[in-house]
């Protein structure tokens, strides 16, 4: 924006004919005439990438868009906004909302739903309509930390997937604890085996309630696939304590409730060494006092992320 400002102020501006200087033009103005000065002549066509090629309406619903360039690193060329996913038989799926991709990214896409994930609503007696689009493209740092490196998200490369919907009314939310761990399980299979990333819940704060897929390139091919496809029910204990009632008595006397009555007399020494460990095991739990400040750290103020 600012880049571009001092070239429209200063740029001549042959479109406005002079008033002292009536071209014959003026006389027709709604003409459109062919040769308008000033008009930037069209681009030369662009050679369609294999991509682009391949990626026909048979597959996709994914009309190209200009490049997208900034700021900064962010933006990409042979981008699509992938609508709809045309399967097999034709009927098609939904992406809601479309979704601003690399051409690769969206043909990735489409190939999954279409080879994979067809299968997969197939053995459950339906089949799929919706693909639920968390997050496509978007200029910004990993896990939306300003100063981080880019996310795959800022070169159009990166989908994040919350669900995919049945014709049934049944939707796979695929970090829905409540569906079945067979059915999470193909889709994790399916995806880490496509996609050189692949982040759910537990690989940080930040996936657990979508799942981050894209195809960045790195060094010997190196994929990441971190998604734990957690059972129905919690099998370990909540890692945060119970908050502390306000009512509670002070941390010291809650410890040591005998402490008072005994000891005094014959280990005053072990007593206050006692104490003194007390207040140091009580340390780590303090911030259970202060839950504004401790759910700060621990939770993201946002869920999307990488
Ligand atoms: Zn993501």
């Amino acid at each position: 924006m600012d880049e571009a400002a001092p070239e429209a102020d200063g740029r001549p501006s042959p479109d406005k004919p002079s008033p002292d200087k009536p071209s014959p033009d003026t006389a027709s103005p709604d003409k459109p005439g062919p040769n308008k000065p000033g008009e930037a002549a069209p681009p030369p066509e662009k050679q369609l990438s294999a991509c682009r090629l391949a990626l026909t309406e048979e597959i996709a619903i994914a009309p190209s868009i200009p490049d997208i360039r900034g700021p900064g690193a962010c933006g990409g060329g042979d981008l699509v906004r992938l609508e709809a996913i045309v399967l097999p038989d034709k009927r098609k799926v939904a992406v809601k909302p479309a979704a601003i991709l690399r051409c690769t990214m969206a043909s990735a896409i489409a190939d999954w739903v279409r080879t994979d994930m067809v299968p997969l609503a197939t053995s459950l007696g339906s089949t799929i309509t919706d693909l639920d689009n968390f997050d496509s493209f978007e200029c910004r740092g990993r896990n939306r930390v300003v100063g981080a490196m880019l996310s795959e998200h800022g070169k159009a490369n990166a989908l994040d997937v919350r669900a995919l919907k049945l014709a049934n009314g049944q939707s796979i939310g695929l970090t829905d604890r409540t569906i079945s761990r067979d059915v999470r399980e193909r889709v994790l299979h399916s995806v880490c085996s496509r996609f050189s990333t692949v982040l759910g819940p537990g690989s940080d704060w930040y996936h657990e309630d979508h799942i981050h897929l894209d195809l960045a390139q790195r060094r010997n091919d190196y994929r990441i696939c971190q998604w734990n496809v957690w059972d129905p029910l919690p099998q370990i204990a909540p890692l945060l304590p119970a908050e502390r009632p306000e009512e509670a008595p002070p941390r010291e006397v809650a410890a040591k409730p005998e402490g008072k009555s005994e000891g005094k007399s014959e280990a005053k020494s072990e007593g206050a060494k006692d104490e003194a460990d007390d207040q140091e095991s009580a340390k780590p739990a303090a911030p259970v006092d202060k839950p504004a400040a401790h759910a700060g750290k621990s939770k993201p103020t946002t869920k999307k992320r990488r």
